[in-house]
């Protein structure tokens, strides 16, 4: 199986050593799960191998925008676990859940005056400033109410692309941050260390996601050390952070790598303290924000099967009772991921077919030439695996769709809704 929470008996899939047949029965479909035991295990992977190998003061943070509700924020919490948020309503969600709002950082590429007095309202712990009119927003904010507020620089290190194709975000040309190779980042420095109402703390960087290949983040830590020893070296700033953002993949199919946390933890660890003694400088605090990592192998969708069309000659479909609405990432990416007949896990897999939301939409796909078993009919369960990350925080209620519930899994018996299922009177509770 693609992850060790998954397995098979009696002809049906369990995930979390619980039938997903029967939870389908008990909470309906389309249905979101999530390990509990399992995002609790990922996160101490992660706390772990800070404290062994960046030290006590390091922490990882969870990105939020993986999926942000109240009930990840509790469990955030009690893993001591920092957050990153990106918007006002995610800052509010872990608010409402009592998240500690100090241990948080505010991303996002375009704060409005809104998002920057929100956060100062809410005593966010840091802003990651992404620009120059961001600064100055965070300036004038700070000072009208007579605070000085933390900051870090979002940065971007400008890593090869072309040796490094699946390398997004960090390039010189982003969208994201302020470039260093430009000599804009410097600017920005200078400019921050003149506000009288900032701390600046120091740099956040964030080169990608989904990320398998090498050294990426050994060399995008080596970068922004290489920028801390030289804001050092002529400005006298000494830098008390670096944060080097999320990323780290997971495997959706059999054929994707399976990454050590641990191991990788311990590279960038290698090469943070060997670049900051070849530098000569202090080794800051270090921050890592994963997303994907902690939540996607804690997540399966089950769907309901409701009509299988074989256009004969040429193609099969499974048409099943979600949508791109709650399964944005193959609409969005051509994201590979895969699937289960949850009810017939002993049948062998001879049909090919394309599994099919039900929304208006030829590309409304699930995952195209699935194998599933030839007998495969209405009101069998199709399981999706690896859906934790990037589902139900990017789904929407496109054809006015129900959002689908969450219900958390634990200690093999468990389980609580932690979302409920959206009904309609949410659909139109907005409408006037
Ligand atoms: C998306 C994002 C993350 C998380 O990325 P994952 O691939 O989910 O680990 C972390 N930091 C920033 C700034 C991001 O934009």
């Amino acid at each position: 199986m693609i992850c060790k929470n998954i397995t098979k008996a009696n002809g049906h899939i369990f995930f979390a050593g619980q039938d997903v047949t029967e939870l389908a029965k008990q909470y309906g479909t389309p249905l979101y799960l999530m390990d509990e035991d399992k995002i609790r295990e990922n996160c101490r992977i992660y706390t772990n191998a800070f404290k062994k190998h960046f030290g006590a003061t390091s922490q990882p943070l969870f990105a939020s925008k993986s999926c942000s509700f109240k009930r990840i924020y509790e469990i955030m919490t009690e893993e001591g676990m920092g957050i990153d948020v990106v918007s006002s309503g995610e800052m509010y969600t872990a608010k409402m859940a009592g998240f500690d709002l100090s241990h948080a950082y505010f991303h996002g590429s375009c704060k409005t005056d809104f998002d920057i007095a929100y956060g100062m309202e809410n005593g966010i712990g840091h802003f990651v400033a992404d620009n120059f009119e961001e600064i100055d927003g965070i300036e004038k904010e700070a000072a009208k109410r007579g605070i000085v507020q933390k900051v870090v620089l979002r940065l971007s290190p400008g890593v090869d692309p072309h040796t490094y194709e699946e390398v997004a975000t960090g390039k010189v040309d982003s969208k994201f941050g302020t470039a260093i190779e430009t000599g804009q980042a410097e600017e920005l420095v200078l400019h921050t260390l003149q506000q009288k109402h900032i701390q600046l703390d120091g740099f956040h960087c964030h080169i990608g996601s989904q990320v398998f290949g090498e050294d990426i983040f050994e060399r995008g830590a080596v970068i922004m050390l290489e920028f801390i020893a030289d804001m050092y070296k002529k400005h006298g700033f000494k830098t008390a952070i670096l944060d080097l953002g999320g990323g780290y993949g997971v495997p959706y199919v059999e054929s994707d790598p399976v990454l050590d946390v641990d191991k990788k933890v311990s590279e960038v660890a290698a090469a943070v303290h060997a670049a900051c003694a070849r530098l000569g400088i202090e080794e800051p605090e270090i921050h890592m924000e994963p997303g994907r990592s902690i939540v996607a192998d804690t997540g399966m969708t089950i769907y309901t099967v409701g009509s299988v069309k074989k256009i004969t000659g040429y193609k099969n479909y499974v048409a099943i009772d979600g949508s791109m609405a709650d399964h944005p990432r193959y609409a969005l990416y051509k994201s590979k991921y895969t699937c289960l007949c949850a009810n017939k896990a002993d049948e062998e897999c001879t049909m090919e077919a394309d599994i099919v939301g039900r929304c208006c939409e030829s590309g409304d796909i699930i995952q195209p030439a699935v194998m599933v078993p030839a007998s495969i009919k209405r009101d069998d369960m199709i399981a999706v695996c690896t859906t934790g990350a990037y589902h139900y925080s990017m789904a929407s209620n496109y054809n006015r769709l129900c959002k689908p519930p969450i219900v958390m899994l634990k200690g093999g018996n468990e389980s609580y809704v932690a979302v409920a299922r959206e009904t309609f009177e949410d659909l139109c509770k907005c409408d006037r």
